[in-house]
């Protein structure tokens, strides 16, 4: 099968390489259907992820059919519609008890799918914890409206319900890119008062206006006294920061009410400085990581009733054997590209 791989820092290459196959019991293969490229695939072929060693298959957002299982899935079966999602988890560890699964402690936990092992830029790919890592899709549900249900929108499905968001808040979402878009409509579902979008992009910006038009959308200059006008609490209730860069973190702090909570889902190249004596008396919490991404099946459901939909978000398509073409232009953000979705030759 055709497998786009990591053969060395800077150079992915679609390579042959044998179908893979059942090794543990709780494993599934599945035939990818769809998948996606995400900036933390650009992250490895910068070489910037050392647990992404070359010779791996990349891909971590996809679709697909079971093609088999082991002898202890249960909850897939051959032929069934499947998202994949981007973290497997044992479902047995102190950290999966608690549903924090981005850090089970299973040599294949957390973010291992195009990553430590064989990922689903290809045909086919093997999924460890099927019951944990798959879930069927609702037969009303497309593929191009689940392809994302297992990373970036879960990611902004856990954004939103880690912040604690009530109908009394003005929330701030910094960073409307992909994973900001995701993050948008998960806050849509908690309807708070106010929701105000930052984003440089022009075009961006406009898409947001158009697609949300109850949702205000602002430059980074004009985001605080857009803010202030919307409330008098001296700030967000709740900021979410998407964008992941020095600027962006500052404005995350600075521009939460006092006792706001402070969201950061983006990732950083580099440290960031939390000024604590400037901060003082200002009383933050801060919530920050990578997605716990268990939530796979409620995000279905939701997509199944009409609540979320990304499919906007798919701005191109490619076959399999054009991925490198895709990689171009997502990662020079060429013709307004969002998102690519890569069908299958
Ligand atoms: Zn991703
Ligand atoms: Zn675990």
């Amino acid at each position: 099968m055709k497998a786009l791989t990591y053969t060395a820092p800077g150079k992915f290459e679609l390579i042959e390489k044998p179908i893979p196959e059942i090794v543990d019991p709780r494993d599934a293969i599945v035939r990818v259907s769809l998948s996606s490229i995400c900036s933390s695939d650009l992250h490895i072929l910068h070489g910037s992820v050392p647990r992404a060693k070359p010779g791996i298959t990349v891909g971590h957002e996809m679709t697909g059919i079971v093609i088999n299982t082991g002898s202890m899935v249960k909850g897939v079966v051959p032929g069934e519609r499947v998202a994949i999602n981007v973290e497997t988890y044992c479902g047995k560890c102190f950290f999966c008890r608690n549903g924090w699964v981005n850090n089970c402690t299973d040599p294949d936990g957390g973010w291992a799918l195009g990553c430590r092992i064989d990922g689903g830029q290809a045909e086919y790919v093997r999924v460890p914890y099927a019951d944990n890592g798959l879930t069927p899709i609702p037969d009303n549900v497309t593929d191009e409206q689940s392809l994302f249900a297992g990373d970036i929108l879960a990611t902004g499905y856990w954004a939103a319900k880690i912040s604690e968001i009530s109908t009394d808040d003005t929330v701030l979402i910094i960073g409307a890119g992909p994973t900001g878009l995701c993050t948008l409509q998960c806050v849509m579902l908690y309807s708070p008062k106010h929701i105000v979008v930052c984003e440089t992009d022009t075009d961006r910006r406009s898409l947001v206006k158009n697609l949300y038009p109850d949702v205000t959308v602002v430059t980074p200059d004009e985001c605080k006294d857009k803010l202030y006008s919307l409330t008098d609490r001296g700030g967000a209730d709740r900021v979410i920061e998407v964008a992941g860069s020095d600027i962006t973190f500052e404005m995350a702090w600075r521009l939460a009410r006092p006792n706001a909570i402070v969201t950061v889902v983006a990732l950083y190249d580099r440290p960031q400085i939390l000024p604590l004596p400037e901060m003082y008396g200002k009383n933050l919490t801060f919530k920050t990581g990578g997605v716990d991404g268990c939530d796979c099946r409620e995000i279905l459901d939701l997509i199944a009733k009409g609540k979320i939909d990304t499919t906007p978000l798919i701005t191109h398509r490619f076959p399999l054997s054009e991925v490198l073409k895709a990689y171009d232009m997502f990662s020079q953000r060429q013709d307004h590209i969002i998102k690519a979705a890569i069908y299958p030759d």
